[in-house]
């Protein structure tokens, strides 16, 4: 059998290449989008405890700014390369365009284990890449935000020391910030809370009841335990949860909020009270109705894709399906909704902190949760008519809607001809 494709560089630029074939726009177009406009390799020296200085890798992709300034997150994680950088800014275009929002595609990332890391060395690191890529970034170039192992603390460390080099706030430089310096109250539920929507409306679509539907998600993180808690809010039954040391299963449902709670005390899912312990690759092949991948790329398979027996899958993770894995279950009739539709919850909300950060006027958290359902509930039926209408999956649909309104900025600036 052939290679299986997991390099995500080569996934997003074929997901795109074939997005503009089925759209027929001018090869040109294709030319712009199949890499990033810019990327940057820095490499930072950080003082590490015992008093040794360690230099560490980080990069930052812009991938095209056609609709407006980049965005995108910055991951802290060991296995950062950069065509993953790459992937993930490519994929932050057509999320931020499917979602109407005036910004394009940006991501950043260090080589590093932060785990391993003391609060210290994490700041001084955190500190060190933003003056590193402070040339390239700002409000009205690139806004970074959290991704994998990075949350609100880095993001207000990366405020200040970005602000200290201009000589005044710049609170609309990043987002995913603590309220208490310009962050947006539900930002940090906006990942889960959006992929929230997008089950209930496919569930609608699928003629599946959400009371008492069952639920397994695995990876639970920020996006993961928060789309576990809010899906058993909306009735459905959550049995399975994992994490990077494994997973946990309770045939009745799992007690959610207990379950963040043991993960905060131990480290941990696992050992949670009256839940059987299973393998990741268990949770992903169990009887459910929905799965939702929520850890990193490359978890649905095409070894395991043809024993994935839920119904709907709901890409909180970027990336975590390989395109062999895609056609298997498009055959299976599992309606698969993609990661730039399912997990754009999260930059959706960074994009109205980025608008109170300009306004300096702030948004109840009833004003923020409402207008991210009505955007992700659009976005949704945008890609479902064009899944129905040309007879494509969910995931081809997605990327041509937002391929689509890039390539109309392009043309209309006059970059194609
Ligand atoms: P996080 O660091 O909060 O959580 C990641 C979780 O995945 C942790 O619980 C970790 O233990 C678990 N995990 C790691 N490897 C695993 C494995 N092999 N099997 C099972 N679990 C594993 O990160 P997050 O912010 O929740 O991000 C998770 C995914 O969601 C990423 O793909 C990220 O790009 C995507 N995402 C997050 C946001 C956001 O706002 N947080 C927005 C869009 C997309």
């Amino acid at each position: 059998m052939a290679k299986e494709t997991t390099n995500p560089f080569e996934i997003v630029q074929g997901q795109i290449r074939h997005a503009c074939e089925a759209l027929g726009v001018p090869p040109a177009a294709f030319e712009v989008l199949r890499a990033p406009r810019r990327f940057l390799e820095v490499r930072i020296p950080v003082r590490m405890d015992d008093g040794t200085v360690r230099l560490f890798t980080g990069y930052r992709a812009q991938h095209n700014d056609a609709l407006g300034p980049t965005k995108g997150g910055i991951r802290f994680h060991p296995a950062v390369t950069p065509d993953e950088v790459k992937a993930l800014s490519m994929w932050m275009t057509l999320k931020c365009s499917l979602l109407g929002l005036p910004l394009g595609g940006g991501k950043g990332g260090v080589v590093c284990n932060p785990k391993e890391m003391s609060e210290r060395e994490l700041e001084e690191l955190s500190r060190g890449y933003i003056r590193a890529i402070a040339p390239i970034v700002g409000p009205e170039k690139d806004v970074p935000a959290p991704d994998v192992y990075t949350n609100p603390r880095i993001m207000a460390w990366m405020m200040d020391e970005y602000s200290k080099i201009q000589g005044h706030n710049v609170f609309g430089l990043i987002t995913g910030k603590p309220v208490a310096v310009g962050g947006s109250l539900g930002r940090s539920e906006a990942t889960g809370r959006g992929c929230v929507v997008t089950v209930s409306r496919a569930a609608e679509r699928v003629g599946l009841d959400l009371t008492g539907a069952t639920v397994a998600v695995q990876g639970f993180g920020n996006a993961g335990s928060v789309a576990a808690r809010l899906i058993g809010q909306r009735g459905a039954r959550v049995v399975a949860v994992s994490d990077s040391k494994g997973g946990i299963f309770k045939a009745d449902g799992l007690d959610v909020e207990a379950v963040v709670r043991h993960k905060a005390e131990t480290g941990t899912v696992l050992g949670f009270p009256g839940a059987r312990e299973i393998t990741n690759d268990e949770l992903l092949t169990l009887d459910v109705d929905i799965l939702i991948p929520a850890a990193l790329e490359n978890q649905l398979t095409a070894e395991n894709a043809p024993r994935i027996r839920a119904r709907i899958i709901a890409e909180a993770a970027n990336g975590p399906t390989t395109p062999e894995a895609d056609e298997i279950l498009y055959r299976n009739g599992v309606l698969v909704v993609p990661d730039v539709l399912a997990n754009a919850g999260g930059v959706t909300v960074s994009y109205f902190e980025w608008v109170q950060n300009r306004y300096n006027f702030y948004w109840t958290e009833e004003e923020v949760n409402q207008r991210l359902e009505a955007m992700m509930t659009r976005a949704f039926d945008a890609v479902y008519v064009m899944h129905e209408e040309r007879g494509v999956s969910m995931r081809e649909a997605a990327d041509m809607v937002a391929v689509r309104r890039v390539v109309d900025a392009m043309e209309a600036r006059g970059w194609l001809h």
